[in-house]
């Protein structure tokens, strides 16, 4: 009778936890589809070529889309890993949400920063669900805030020390079943009510089989050549187009 090596077993098991827990996925051969367009403002498309740039060095397939379109094509979307949205405001059709939340429940990943991601599609409730966090306000518009790193162990926060910048501080409302990894808190200064009030930066969240990632931080380019934000955009993605 072979006995089994117990112990060989643990340590395999042990080095599997350990490998699913603190590593990140490699991006490479992974589908990935990139989707911007809504308010200019946000220069959609500055951001999309340079996501789209560095999942190309990480040697991920990268299909690049103007507009929600593509999210009505059921075969198409089902065959993506990752979905990374850049659209602020505008607004779908009922058939383009219910495509993207179809893919995302059933596996695909999905993944974005500031209004790119949280302040889309503002009357579509169902896309606000799944994503788990919906901009309301940035009081006093450009200010210096800071922003806490919740877990150092995370594969997404790890190394990453708590940071200030000069940019839109995004009050939103959010899901309470949220994990959330970053956080900002208000100062008042602007709207004295909320003095105090701990918002959500960074967070991440299943949705069905599928995960969703996002980052408030984003209002302009200048704000990716910050090494905390673009360390955190680009990790979160990665962690996000993992299928199970
Ligand atoms: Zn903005």
């Amino acid at each position: 009778m072979v006995k089994p090596n117990i112990s060989l077993l643990f340590v395999l098991l042990f080095m599997n936890v350990c490998f699913s827990q603190n590593e990140l996925p490699s991006l490479e051969g992974k589908n990935v589809l990139v989707v911007y367009g809504g308010w200019e403002g946000h220069q959609p498309e500055i951001f999309a070529k340079k996501i789209t740039s560095w999942l190309e060095e990480q040697q991920a397939v990268v299909r690049l889309e103007k507009g929600t379109a593509i999210y009505t094509n059921t075969s198409v979307m089902q065959k993506f890993d990752l979905v990374i949205q850049h659209i602020t405001m505008s607004e779908m059709t009922t058939k383009e949400s219910q495509g993207l939340i179809k893919a995302v429940a059933s596996g695909v990943g999905l993944a974005g920063c500031h209004g790119g991601l949280g302040d889309s599609f503002r009357d579509d409730t169902e896309y606000q669900y799944m994503v788990g966090g919906q901009f309301v306000k940035h009081p006093g518009g450009q200010v210096t805030y800071n922003v806490e790193i919740g877990s150092k162990e995370d594969p997404i926060t790890r190394d990453i020390k708590n940071f200030t910048l000069h940019s839109e501080q995004y009050y939103m409302h959010v899901d309470p079943a949220l994990e959330v990894l970053a956080t900002t808190k208000f100062s008042g200064a602007h709207d004295a009510w909320i003095e105090g009030a701990v918002v959500p930066v960074v967070w991440r969240k299943p949705f069905g089989k599928g995960r969703v990632y996002y980052n408030s931080i984003g209002h302009s380019k200048q704000d990716y050549e910050i090494p905390e934000v673009w360390s955190l955009i680009t990790r979160g993605v990665a962690w996000a187009a993992h299928k199970e």
